[in-house]
């Protein structure tokens, strides 16, 4: 390298100069040290100097770079004195050119999709592999992603001659300035297609409606998280495709509630019933069971039937239904069974009601 001096001290700036100090200062001596107009001997290194300290301070994270670990690390553009030394342009070709063209341009993931599917209770339960259908966006099928017309191929840009930026110049107190600006025709390609492809309009995707299929385990519930990996929108320069994110809704079964990996069923009985017990065929999602009640069911107490309930996801074995048994009221009665409650009446016992225990019987003693 040339130098090894400090690039604030090359630049004549304090450490913590401005953005903008730095190009004023990096302007001034450019001017000054330019080798078209300045003969001295040693110009064109203090040119190059001048070049490599703004190069370093012009850009956050390589100035962060600097600050902290010195010029070493920052030193990624090794064989700068090999390069060929041939005036302003190619300079700034080497500094500010290779970033930004279309070779280097960073993979990026597709857009991950949203979809809505909407299952039955018994589907939850069970498991199913339920279609959705999604627009997404894929390569064009015609050219392949390339959007050029097959057999034609994109052409270099004209504006900027394959660089993918453009130099302005600009005329500033200090004589003429350069700089560099990604390209508006081909926005820093670097290459135009000038034969679309039909398909596409040239823009190497499409958008396209596909049926995918989603396998739902056993055992899920509204909350599980269910993706499609790489089902998404297609990625770019190389990078994997989104993802479908699918947001899964569950019908209300008619007859069951969930609870967990249990099945809540009620079970309307009558007073006889629950009196002198009774053996009740009783629906389950894996057909009917029989449910013996005993005698002397209260209202709302709960039977299990073992096993009957939901898959636990992704492991063995399985949640009970949930029997809760409802004593119903008659609303309405014939004479006969009015009868037979009124006989009934006579012989139950009313039971007792219950109230506070009276205070003050044994107090009272003392007086
Ligand atoms: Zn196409
Ligand atoms: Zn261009």
């Amino acid at each position: 390298m040339s130098a090894s001096r400090d690039y604030y001290e090359v630049l004549g700036v304090p450490r913590n100069a401005s953005e903008e100090e730095i190009k004023r200062a990096f302007r001034r001596l450019a001017f000054k040290y330019h080798p078209d107009h300045n003969n001295e001997p040693g110009a064109e290194e203090k040119f190059k100097e001048i070049n490599e300290a703004y190069e370093v301070l012009s850009d956050a994270r390589k100035r962060a770079n600097y600050d902290r670990y010195g010029r070493a690390t920052t030193l990624d553009w090794a064989g700068f004195d090999e390069f060929n030394f041939g005036g302003l342009g190619d300079i700034f070709d080497a500094f500010f050119g290779a970033a930004t063209t279309a070779q280097q341009r960073a993979p990026r993931k597709g857009n991950d999709l949203k979809a809505n599917l909407t299952i039955s209770f018994e589907e939850a339960v069970f498991g199913a592999d339920k279609q959705i259908e999604l627009w997404r966006i894929e390569a064009c099928t015609l050219c392949h992603g390339l959007g050029s017309r097959p057999g034609t191929n994109p052409e270099k840009c004209p504006n900027c001659n394959g660089r993918g930026e453009v130099r302005r110049v600009q005329q500033g107190i200090f004589g003429r300035f350069t700089y560099a600006t990604t390209c508006p025709r081909c926005h820093g390609e670097g290459s135009v297609i000038t034969n679309p492809c039909p398909q596409c309009k040239g823009t190497g995707r499409e958008k396209v409606k596909r049926t995918l299929t989603v396998t739902i385990p056993p055992g899920v519930d509204e909350s599980y998280h269910l993706h499609l990996p790489n089902q998404g929108d297609v990625g770019e320069y190389g990078g994997s495709p989104g993802d479908v994110q699918i947001v899964l809704s569950i019908k209300p079964h008619h007859l069951f509630t969930r609870k967990g990996y249990d099945i809540v069923y009620e079970l309307p009985i009558n007073f006889a019933q629950a009196a002198l017990g009774d053996s009740i065929t009783v629906p389950t999602l894996d057909g009917d069971a029989i449910l013996k009640i005993p005698a002397g069911t209260q209202n709302g107490t709960v039977f299990r039937i073992k096993g009957k309930g939901v898959p636990h996801l992704n492991k063995r074995g399985r949640g009970d239904q949930v029997v809760i048994v409802k004593v119903v009221t008659p609303r309405s009665m014939t004479a006969r069974q009015r009868q037979l409650f009124e006989e009934l009446a006579k012989v139950l016992p009313t039971p007792e009601v219950p109230r506070e225990k009276a205070s003050g019987s044994t107090s009272g003693a003392g007086y």
